[in-house]
């Protein structure tokens, strides 16, 4: 690879021959200082191209313009597989990774907002609490003692933990460590100390202190080979030492849910929420403390701020003024700065970063975004448009991963990729202008020219599922029903509260609700689509079978794996302060097997190869019905490209969601919500998902989705519209009924959307 630094190459971003994933030698010649979408369906090598060559490379080629004693601290960047990548800026990625952070990391802390505010308190309130530090939550002399700053509190509740009807026999502590039989159990049900008979209600005042908070004092308990002395500890007490004392982040994910299940978290009663010590709390401006305007929703704090009338302040102001005005122009204004990162969706972590990059003066840099539509009502995709358009006239070259129409519709240059997925993409197919676009024959060029019309017909409902004075973040007393065995949509702005109401709510009164999200939750990131699907004991019964070898061989986790990287394939370094750094194991070169498991095949085909084939390659490989149901399965939700051994921490959120719905597939009766499945996915690719999801209707399910996207808005049997606007101005419902009626009747935003759309 060359990289003459310096020399322009008649303004574009030069890419020879890149190979990384799937790529099939692509050449691309992308102009700076312009905006260029890159479109193609899902796992064409939109980014693979983007990402993991253009992104890789500008990185790897700025740390080596560091002396070595600064390098040795950055991380070490793979050279990607490309002959050229030249005529690179500064890449920054904007992508839709949570921005992470924990309870102590708020919007307006991420912003740089908050810090504002505390020198706005520290130099004007009244009265005065001292130096700013006073006025931060995260340092000792500002936060409030209670709660330590976490502005929320987390305690036991007994009501929910002891079942009162029920003896300690019958499994009257309701928590599993405490469950009948266990250790635990034992020390309260068969030490003598307690009848296990008698319900709880029933004990006496002196043993239900003990049970609930006894110690200093030593039990018999019967074990297997005798009887043994334990100390005696109650349950409160044991409860809180091994569940809450160390904080609830520090559990791992099943002892998170099921102590949830028994606490009551609380705004903390010391400081009602604002994190804060007295004294800071006390100092006011205007009225208002610091946590009063944190607590506001950023449009409502932008009058507040405007509006005060303390001239020496001006300056402070103005500087937190220019940036709530960024966060509220991108459709962000219903946010309030006590908002906890954490708790962001993709889609708004996203347009937050972005938001940051915005106040910057740097020029000359590349922008990288990963579809940034994501989560935006398409009311208010101009906004995002113009932040992009802005990005590009401050002197930036902006690249985007895009499959909204109206987004593509403002690009300078359009790549598409494809034409087909994993090893049937790999290309570009297209280069030029939007007009161009239009008149191709790519699928994009077609997805360009066709809007799908309304379904015909829409399906009967076969019951409700109602919910009712749903409250919750800023709903209002929602009751809206729910039919049962058809394709409902939620639409409304982003921040209307489409996810409360069925991701939080709904599922709170329907417990059997299935809520499939974009999270990593459920899945073990050490495993591959063939370990997820349940694959590798069959194929590696297979293997045995075919060769006379023991099964362990063939399993990367067991005697078969490289000795050198566990079979992990890769090597990970951490770093200090910086992210793990991952490289592929020079011994296996990536395979995760030893040599002597490679020595083996099955018609053909290592171990490795078939780790290494597509699922739907692999599904012209395998004629075993059992391993070809699963693989159908992959195949089904739109991820037949990904392969065998992919190693699932490297899926986009969207592809994650279609995983673990493929592990769904062929269950019926069930209610399923889904947060916006057509995340990722390009405009053609939208129809399989639609057809998978009519199947799964058909089958005897009920399907809900959070969507923005039109296409399955009009197509689906029913709509529930929120709004009107966002956060206080939102959560409320304006519309439900057929999309016919939403088109007919409808005013909101979504049915204006909807019409425009079809004109
Ligand atoms: P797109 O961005 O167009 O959806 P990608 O560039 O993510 O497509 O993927 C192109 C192909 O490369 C797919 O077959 C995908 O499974 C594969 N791929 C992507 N990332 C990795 C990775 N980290 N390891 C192995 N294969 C990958
Ligand atoms: P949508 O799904 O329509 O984008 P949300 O349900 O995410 O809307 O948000 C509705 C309102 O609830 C917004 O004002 C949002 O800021 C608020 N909200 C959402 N999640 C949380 C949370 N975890 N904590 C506090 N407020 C939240
Ligand atoms: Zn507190
Ligand atoms: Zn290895």
């Amino acid at each position: 690879m060359s990289t003459r630094g310096g020399v322009r190459s008649g303004g574009h971003i030069v890419v020879g021959n890149a190979r990384g994933n799937n790529l099939k030698n692509v050449s691309l010649r992308i102009p700076k200082g312009q905006l260029t979408v890159f479109a193609g369906v899902s796992g064409s090598g939109k980014s693979s191209v983007v990402f993991d060559t253009i992104a890789v490379e500008s990185q790897r080629q700025l740390n080596e313009s560091f002396p070595s004693f600064i390098r040795n601290r950055l991380p070490r960047y793979e050279r990607p597989d490309a002959e050229v990548v030249e005529n690179l800026s500064t890449a920054i990625v904007v992508d839709q990774k949570p921005v992470g952070g924990n309870s102590r990391s708020t919007v307006g802390t991420m912003t740089d907002i908050h810090p504002v505010l505390r020198v706005l308190f520290s130099r004007h309130g009244k009265p005065t609490a001292g130096p700013s530090t006073k006025f931060s939550f995260n340092d000792p002399q500002g936060m409030c003692p209670e709660c330590e700053g976490l502005g929320r509190t987390v305690r036991l509740d007994l009501d929910k933990l002891i079942d009162e009807d029920k003896s300690l026999a019958e499994g009257a502590i309701r928590f599993p460590t405490f469950a009948k039989g266990t250790f635990q159990w034992q020390l309260y049900a068969e030490s003598g100390l307690f009848d296990p008979d008698k319900p709880i209600k029933r004990f006496s005042a002196a043993d239900r202190e003990k049970l609930l908070h006894g110690s200093g004092f030593k039990v018999d308990r019967a074990g297997r080979h005798g009887v043994y002395k334990n100390e005696y500890e109650g349950v409160v007490l044991r409860f809180t030492r091994r569940y809450l004392k160390k904080g609830l982040d520090s559990l791992n994910e099943r002892d998170r849910a099921a102590v949830a299940e028994v606490v009551s978290e609380g705004p903390c009663p010391a400081c009602r929420g604002g994190r804060l010590n007295r004294a800071a709390l006390a100092s006011k401006i205007a009225g208002y403390s610091i946590a009063d305007l944190t607590a506001m929703e950023v449009d409502e704090l932008i009058d507040v701020l405007a509006g005060l009338d303390v001239p020496a302040a001006k300056p402070i102001t103005a500087s937190a003024l220019a940036a709530l005005r960024r966060i509220s122009g991108i459709g962000l204004g219903y946010l309030t700065l006590d908002r906890e990162t954490p708790t962001l969706s993709g889609g708004e972590s996203q347009r937050l970063k972005t938001v940051r990059h915005l106040g910057s003066s740097l020029t000359d840099l590349t922008f990288i975004f990963d579809e940034p539509s994501v989560g935006l009502h398409p009311r208010d995709v101009h906004r995002l448009n113009e932040l992009l358009i802005a990005l590009r006239d401050k002197g930036n070259t902006v690249l985007v991963v895009e499959h909204d129409r109206d987004v593509l519709r403002i690009a300078d240059h359009v790549v598409e990729m494809g034409p087909g997925a994993g090893t049937e993409g790999g290309e570009v197919v297209f280069e030029g202008t939007v007009a161009q676009l239009r008149k191709a024959t790519t699928p994009t060029g077609r997805a360009m020219r066709s809007v799908p019309g309304l379904k015909e017909s829409f399906r009967e409902p076969t019951g409700t599922l109602p919910v009712r004075k749903a409250k919750l973040h800023n709903l209002k007393e929602v009751s809206v029903d729910f039919p049962t065995g058809v394709l409902t949509t939620v639409t409304g702005v982003a921040g209307s509260g489409k996810s409360t109401l069925v991701a939080g709510v709904l599922p709170r009164q329907h417990p059997d609700v299935v809520v499939v999200n974009q999270s990593a939750v459920g899945i073990s990131l050490r495993s591959v689509p063939a370990t997820y699907l349940d694959i590798m004991d069959p194929v590696r019964a297979l293997f045995a079978g075919a060769t006379g070898q023991d099964p362990g061989l063939f399993s990367f986790n067991s005697t078969g794996g490289c000795p050198e990287c566990k079979g992990r394939g890769v090597i990970q370094t951490d770093l200090a302060y910086l992210d793990p750094v991952t490289t592929t194991c020079e011994a296996c070169g990536g395979s995760r097997y030893r040599p002597e498991a490679l020595e083996h095949t099955l018609d053909g085909r290592t171990i490795a190869d078939v780790l290494a084939s597509t699922t739907d390659d692999a599904l012209r490989f395998f004629t075993d019905d059992g391993i070809r149901e699963r693989l159908e399965l992959l195949s089904e939700v739109g991820l037949g490209y990904l392969t065998l051994g992919q190693p699932l921490s490297t899926l986009s959120g969207g592809e994650r969601q279609r995983l673990k719905l493929a592990g769904r597939l062929r269950e019926t009766g069930h209610v399923y919500v889904l947060d916006e499945p057509t995340t990722g996915l390009h405009m053609s690719d939208v129809d399989r998902l639609l057809a998978l999801l009519d199947r799964m209707v058909d089958a005897g399910n009920t399907v809900i989705v959070i969507e923005h996207d039109l296409d399955v808005v009009r197509r689906s049997d029913w709509v529930v519209d929120l709004g009107p606007e966002a956060g206080r101005h939102g959560g409320e419902v304006v519309f439900q009924g057929t999309p016919a009626q939403l088109l007919q009747a409808g005013e909101s935003h979504t049915a204006r959307c909807l019409k425009a759309d079809l004109e």
